[in-house]
């Protein structure tokens, strides 16, 4: 057995009531004093080195240092005083600071070997994993909400043991290894001195209990694969790509965490008339060259059907007007977008004899000088060199 550990606050030369940059600053000047590599061989200074790490480690970190507040060493170390498999000078768990910071500037960055560990609340509640599907709606759809419902296989918790893993009725042993933390320590060697970190415990596979009767419903694992289909309701104004998560509807948690979340990838089919920018939707109507010249009252495809539009006459190709409001909601907002509609002149490719004619008294009553054989070619060869 060591002799009796000295206080945290102590080691570091602070008060009780110490403030976290008081314990940090303090720290780092003692870290920095007895560091083994500007003490070499002199394994005084090693030894502080090691009590003023294992003191930094509870102090800085406000859950432990409240259990060390209440307890003293024992509420912080599971070995101690109980001559535990480390030899009772319990070390320090490496994951809690931030030697990068410290040493970084101090040595060059060139201190190897100290790996982060693994927490030491692994038996602790964790959340479940998340799970991820996809769907695929319409434009439409996309525009206004829809509920889609998907099939999932996800782990649930076991509802006979809600759980726990131990048949109804036996209750699961605390492991002795680690006495139930899930994790234990390991001593390390580094530069010459052992620090000590943690590693999952192996007895009990991190979970901090041995379970001597599995439930038989979930084989002792507290949960159980089902297939369950799940209604994803998709609100207004999604869009292609974005993803929506829902809460808890994942893979069940550990040791009563939560459970995790499932995530919905979106996808949204192109629509054969409409693109979408955002909340905009951008429309072509196609016009002939009478409505364009001479105006016409349009009916215009929206995402809320047909609106009447009056086209004015003389409108050139490319005009771009804007239907107010007729555009995509705002995803969980209260406006909505336009939709912007562009004119687009169709220009006949095939015309009939008496189409041609027409044409022609038309080109020369606008002044135009019209070659009799090569006709309508001359009239589109001008009209294309003067776009
Ligand atoms: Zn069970
Ligand atoms: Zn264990």
């Amino acid at each position: 057995m060591p002799e009796q550990k000295r206080d945290y606050y102590e080691v570091l030369g602070v008060s009780k009531g110490a403030s976290d940059d008081e314990i940090k600053r303090a720290y780092r000047k003692l870290a920095k004093k007895y560091h083994p590599d500007m003490n070499p061989g002199d394994k005084e200074a090693e030894a502080k080195f090691k009590e003023v790490n294992e003191a930094y480690s509870i102090l800085s970190d406000s859950e432990k240092r409240a259990r060390y507040d209440q307890f003293g060493h024992a509420g912080v170390d599971p070995n101690y005083g109980a001559g535990g498999p480390g030899g009772g000078f319990g070390g320090f768990d490496m994951g809690d600071i931030d030697l990068g910071d410290i040493f970084g500037s101090f040595f060059g960055g060139g201190f190897g070997g100290f790996g982060g560990s693994a927490s030491s609340r692994r038996n602790g509640p964790q959340k479940g994993e998340s799970l991820r599907a996809s769907l695929t709606i319409s434009f439409e759809e996309a525009a206004f909400g829809c509920e889609k419902e998907i099939n999932l296989n996800r782990t649930e918790e076991c509802e006979a043991c809600h759980g726990s893993g131990a048949e109804p009725g036996t209750t699961a042993e605390t492991c002795p290894d680690c006495r139930g933390t899930g994790v234990v320590r390991v001593q390390q060697r580094t530069g010459g001195f052992a620090f000590s970190s943690t590693a999952p415990c192996s007895r009990c596979r991190g979970t901090g209990k041995i379970i001597h009767t599995p439930c038989k419903a979930c084989g002792g694992s507290g949960s159980v694969k089902k297939s369950k289909r799940v209604t994803v309701s998709i609100p207004a104004g999604i869009d292609d790509g974005q993803a929506i998560s829902l809460r808890g509807q994942g893979n069940a948690g550990k040791n009563g965490g939560p459970a995790g979340d499932l995530i919905v990838a979106v996808h949204v089919k192109p629509h054969p008339q409409f693109r979408r920018d955002g909340t905009t939707v951008l429309y072509e109507q196609p016009v002939t060259f009478y409505q364009a010249v001479m105006g016409a009252e349009l009916e215009i495809p929206t995402i809320d059907g047909k609106v009447k539009y009056n086209l004015p006459a003389g409108t050139q190709t490319g005009t771009t007007f804007r239907l107010r409001g007729k555009g995509i909601p705002e995803l969980r907002g209260r406006g909505r977008g336009d939709q912007y509609v562009t004119v687009r002149v169709q220009i006949p490719t095939s015309l009939n004899g008496e189409q041609k004619e027409a044409l022609r008294a038309f080109a020369e009553a606008m002044g135009e000088d019209v070659p009799e054989e090569s006709g309508l070619k001359g009239f589109f060869d001008k009209h294309k060199k003067r776009k």
